[in-house]
């Protein structure tokens, strides 16, 4: 992709609404975001202070927005923003933010520091200065319908396997049926087994559902990249197959910013509210679970810690379905510390782990979650995000931990496979 920076300016420039204006006004230059950033806390990197990623926009909301800012371009006290800013900045906004989150928290005055930085990738994107992992990404969702690459017949092979292990037929396009659920392409290239474990649970919960040949995949490159244009085409997919079909709810799957994307964002790029509703996997698994439509039993007695997908927990709000289950599986389930809509990010979310560029930084920020995991002593790491499975693998894998990671709703099916069995 070509560099346009005039483009780029003017698209930042159409970001600066109100909520950002007064984001920036409010900032009392305290730096607590930085100490809530693992970016900086795991570099000690002051570039790396969350406040500090936005400083493009903030210098362009100062000089097109504010009485002195004017000013002091004309008299030459402040000099505008070039197209060196943009290369400048890149891999501040993209390779140093995974979106999780963490220093909107603690900003004593409020700022949404992580939708500022949503934000400023929309002009970054315009301007062709965003990683060309992502960008690569983003053409294969919008071309191929996945970021990945997966197509049908890809999904199709992977359903025909789930249902020679699990001898159940997977539905496809039953119009009326409730729920219509998503998959992330890594579930299907990484983790058949979340694909199995929805079809056994649902079985077993008789709950009536179907995936759309038209638009199963749930991933949205469009947020992680920030180009809105993308994320709308992509949400219009589900919105219109899950429609057409005339279901009643969307099930975003074991993957952060899905449901981000699908839950939160959407209505908003659409311009409409949905005609269904959004439940995530692990709202929907709770729910049948203390509607007594899954018996759970066997809990598992093996230490294991919860890892919280930022989007799913801190920026979703899913806090506690995943503990009410781990309440049900596993006898012996740790916090860790920080805990919660507090927990550190796996390091890889908001597009980092697309982005090869980041690796090195991705996988030294991982000395945080390698403290987390080894300040609690266990070997089993349950998480529900499937990004967050990757990349926590990969720290694993990099720092030669004895350490294994599973996804909560495969725990789930064990323990409803365990109770079928007996
Ligand atoms: S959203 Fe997370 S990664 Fe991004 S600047 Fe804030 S704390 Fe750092
Ligand atoms: S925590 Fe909030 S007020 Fe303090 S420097 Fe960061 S953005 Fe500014």
């Amino acid at each position: 992709m070509g560099h346009d920076f005039a483009k780029g300016v003017a698209a930042l420039d159409r970001q600066i609404d109100s909520r950002i204006a007064a984001y920036f006004s409010s900032c009392v230059h305290c730096g607590l975001c930085a100490e809530a950033c693992l970016f900086y806390t795991e570099t000690n990197d002051p570039r790396y202070t969350p406040i500090y990623k936005l400083e493009p926009m903030r210098r362009l909301w100062k000089e097109k927005h504010t009485f002195w800012g004017k000013f002091a371009i004309k008299l030459g006290l402040s000099k505008p923003l070039t197209e060196q800013d943009f290369a400048d900045w890149e891999e501040l906004v993209y390779d140093s933010c995974t979106l999780c989150g963490r220093c909107s928290m603690v900003c004593p005055v409020g700022n949404d520091i992580t939708y500022m930085i949503r934000k400023e990738r929309e002009g970054f994107s315009v301007a062709g200065y965003s990683p060309p992992g992502l960008q690569e990404a983003t053409h294969r969702a919008l071309t191929i319908g996945s970021p990945m690459g997966i197509t049908l017949k890809t999904l199709q092979a992977a359903l025909s396997h789930v249902e020679k292990n699990t001898g159940l037929k997977i539905p496809m396009d039953q119009p009326g049926a409730d729920y219509m659920t998503l998959f992330s392409s890594m579930e299907v290239v990484n983790f058949p087994e979340y694909i199995e474990s929805v079809a056994r649970i649902f079985d077993a919960a008789q709950v009536s559902w179907t995936i759309s040949s038209e638009a199963f995949e749930a991933t949205n490159s469009g947020i992680q990249i920030g180009s809105s244009e993308a994320a709308k085409e992509l949400v219009s997919r589900v919105v219109n197959a899950a429609e057409s079909l005339g279901v009643k709810y969307v099930i975003s799957p074991e993957c952060g910013h899905a449901y981000t994307a699908i839950r939160w964002e959407g209505p908003n790029l659409i311009g409409r509210p949905y005609k269904f509703e959004i439940i995530h996997i692990l709202e929907l698994l709770d729910q049948l679970q203390k509607a007594g439509r899954l018996s759970l039993s066997g809990s598992t007695d093996i230490p294991l810690t919860f890892h919280d997908p930022c989007q799913i927990v801190r920026r979703g709000g899913v806090i506690e379905p995943p503990r009410d289950l781990l309440a049900k599986v596993a006898a012996n389930f740790v916090e860790m510390g920080d805990h919660g809509d507090m927990n550190w990010c796996c390091g890889g979310g908001g597009g980092v782990s697309a982005n090869e560029r980041a690796d090195g930084l991705r996988l030294k920020v991982f000395d945080r979650k390698q403290q987390q995991i080894e300040a609690l002593g266990v070997k089993t790491l349950v998480t529900a995000c499937a990004n967050c499975r990757i990349v926590l693998e990969e720290g694993i894998e990099d720092r030669d931990m004895d350490v294994d990671v599973i996804g909560l709703t495969e725990l789930v099916a064990e323990h409803l496979a365990a109770k079928a069995a007996s």
